[in-house]
């Protein structure tokens, strides 16, 4: 057997295996065998490069590393789905299409509603070429090396596949794998994820694919869009997608009648509960491919399809106390402690009643029975007070008046819901959730430091803000628990490292109300060093582009208040970037002041992403979608039809990369 021959043996035996194991959820080899498998494949592609391809079982590891997902635009859109919440909905939407169809006779196809995030997989050939986010329905983020780590997606089909075709469907995190990584973020000390949607729509996101695929993800597929397509319905197209090699459940049903769709729906609303992963609710669709055709799409969903949500669970117990926490910035969030209760497949024991309006709103108070029920996040609300079981001693709720945390007077300013506790210079969760803000990634990025380094020195006395990391030492951090002499020097090395981070990530990390990533971009831009920002007044700031009263206010009250200025002053002692760099500087105009610029297809010379940086750079604005504030569109090749019909409906100039580098000059 030649190097080829077997390299592409493994690759096909690694293939069926993973098709084994993650399709049919039936493995014929032991985990052991597997990966000794996998790794002789990986030695021989190490060994000869010359035999890469990228739909080798290997790339399932993950490894490359995206800084910047491209947006690609939708050859066929991505639409949403309507949804009806009952029967009665449900029943006149399915009079709707009767009639819409001329009292044909009509079939439904039902399937269950997967709750994760949408996904586009472009298949070309029989492999998989491109995976696409749903984004807003016209254009997504390529995302496909994270999701070709996701071992249910082929790589490569099987069978009588169409020549080329996009499937969409869902990516989901089953419970099992979301409960066993939270309970491993648990033991390391990180918080918990919200729920499986959210930490499944995220995973995509990740810029490292091998932290993908350590993720338990799963892909399951519904719907098929592209020219040719042999197949003539729905259920045809989920049965034959499923011989190709899709993960496709078998809980879809063909329905002949509205009664057999009702009794799907009734169905599932009780069963749901025991499948392995989130569900909201029913899609309905018309079966016939041309009947959906002829019934056809409002301006945001197709007229053939319904979604019909369930009722979210509620359960009712007893609120047996409301404590109040404090945040960062000195929000306080009143907390419903609850009597433990099950509720859909866990334990509740809190619950977030927001403000003292909803409080009141709601008039809950100590002791009653409250309704509690799970939307699509694991934190469950209070949605009302059962009264008949009020019992007579009950008093209403008095909010706090005073700071749980260090005593203060709490203020409510005009037109805020949250009270906040205004002493943020002593208040210990506000003094140390600013640090653990500065230090975070999007901020200083301080390596070897997480959040509990933090409170521990704060607890120890070795730093009242910020400032003061700088002037940590390796003798006093050692001593601390669960230090040791390296992971010392690396929390040290990290606070150095830390002065090379760009201005307007210095900026952030001040934590000044209101001043999050993309405005302290702004400003970073504007003004360009901190000195300017320090001494603009309200008039000033707000001439800035999307600056309003609210946040000019909001750092005009930062610089005046002396223990900041003192701290950006030492900040500055220490060596931080307090002002954009030269290059930064460089190839910075106001030609396109104010013009809205749309970008779609792709580019020659540059990246999307660099021409959306050089049209910021030189002053003008990036629309996501084409309207009438559009000034120009900036088509590279493979623009979209729907944006180049509405470019022109509009009247909106459509210009070539060449035109765009032209305006530059
Ligand atoms: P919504 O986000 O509530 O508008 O619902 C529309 C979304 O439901 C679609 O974009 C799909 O991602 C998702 N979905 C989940 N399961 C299905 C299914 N079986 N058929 C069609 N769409 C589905
Ligand atoms: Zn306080």
């Amino acid at each position: 057997m030649s190097i080829k021959e077997k390299i592409d043996a493994l690759r096909q035996e690694l293939s069926t295996h993973n098709y084994n194991y993650y399709v049919l959820d039936a493995p014929v080899i032991s985990d052991f065998e597997f990966d000794r498998k996998l790794s002789e494949l990986q030695a021989l592609e190490e060994q000869y490069p010359e035999y890469k391809d990228a739909t080798s079982p290997t790339v399932r590891v993950g490894g490359m590393i995206t800084k910047n997902f491209e947006t690609v635009v939708h050859e066929y859109r991505m639409y949403s789905l309507d949804n009806s919440y009952s029967k009665e909905d449900l029943l006149d939407w399915e009079k709707r299409i009767q009639k819409g169809l001329g009292d044909a006779p009509v079939e439904f196809t039902c399937e269950l509603k997967y709750d994760g995030a949408s996904i586009s997989l472009t298949y070309e050939s029989g492999g998989l070429v491109r995976a696409v986010t749903r984004g807003d329905g016209f254009q997504g983020d390529d995302v496909t090396t994270n999701i070709k780590t996701i071992r249910s997606i082929p790589l490569a089909l099987k069978g009588d596949y169409p020549l080329k075709f996009d499937i969409r469907g869902e990516i989901i995190l089953p419970f099992e794998g979301f409960i066993k990584m939270n309970q491993e973020r648990i033991e390391i000390g990180e918080e918990p994820y919200m729920n499986p949607r959210n930490t499944a729509s995220g995973s995509l996101k990740l810029q490292d694919s091998a932290l993908v695929a350590q993720r338990p993800l799963d892909c399951l597929l519904y719907s098929i869009v592209g020219n040719n397509l042999n197949f003539a319905t729905q259920f045809e197209m989920l049965g034959k997608a499923r011989t190709w090699g899709f993960k496709i459940p078998t809980t879809a049903k063909l329905c002949k009648t509205t009664d057999e769709v009702m009794q799907y729906v009734d169905y599932w609303d009780v069963h749901r509960h025991q499948l392995p992963y989130e569900t909201d609710g029913v899609v309905i669709k018309v079966n016939s491919l041309q009947q959906q055709e002829e019934l056809g799409y409002t301006a945001k969903s197709p007229r053939w399809a319904m979604a019909f949500k369930f009722k979210a669970e509620q359960v009712s117990t007893v609120l047996e106390k409301i404590t109040y926490q404090v945040g960062r910035t000195g929000a306080i969030t009143p907390v419903a402690n609850l009597r433990p209760v099950l509720l859909a497949g866990t334990t509740v024991k809190r619950a977030s009643l927001h403000n003292a309006d909803q409080i009141a709103k709601l008039d809950v108070r100590e002791g009653d029975t409250v309704f509690v029920e799970k939307g699509g996040e694991i934190i469950p609300k209070i949605i009302g007070v059962d009264f008949d079981k009020r019992p007579p001693s009950s008093h209403p709720t008095v909010y706090i008046s005073h700071c749980p945390e260090c005593g203060t007077e709490l203020v409510r300013q005009e037109g805020e819901a949250q009270h906040f506790c205004p002493n943020d210079m002593g208040c210990p969760p506000q003094i140390t959730g600013r640090i653990q803000h500065f230090i975070s990634r999007k901020a200083m990025d301080i390596e070897g430091m997480g959040n509990e380094t933090v409170e521990l020195l704060f607890k120890e006395g070795l730093i009242e803000n910020y400032a003061d990391l700088y002037t940590l030492t390796k003798e006093q951090v050692m001593p601390l628990e669960r230090m040791a002499e390296k992971s010392a020097e690396n929390l040290i090395q990290g606070v150095a490292a830390s002065r090379s981070i760009p201005f307007e990530r210095v900026l952030f990390a001040l934590g000044i109300r209101y001043v999050g990533e993309t405005v302290a971009k702004k400003l970073a831009k504007a003004f360009k060093n901190i000195d300017a920002i320090r001494t603009a007044d309200m008039e000033a700031l707000t001439a800035v582009d999307e600056i309003g009263e609210r946040i000019a206010q909001s750092v005009v009250s930062f610089f005046k208040n002396d223990a900041n200025r003192d701290m950006v002053d030492r900040l500055k002692s220490y060596g931080l970037q307090f002002s954009l760099s030269e290059s930064q500087l460089a190839n910075q105009t106001d030609v396109l002041q104010g013009q809205i610029f749309v970008v779609s297809g792709v580019f020659e010379a540059v990246s999307r992403e660099e021409l959306k940086k050089m049209i910021e750079d030189n002053g003008g604005k990036v629309g996501s979608s084409i309207s009438s504030k559009t000034a120009f569109v900036v088509a590279g090749d493979n623009m979209g039809p729907s944006k180049k019909t509405k470019a022109e409906s509009l009247g909106i100039p459509i210009i070539s990369e060449e035109d765009f580098m032209k305006m530059l000059k």
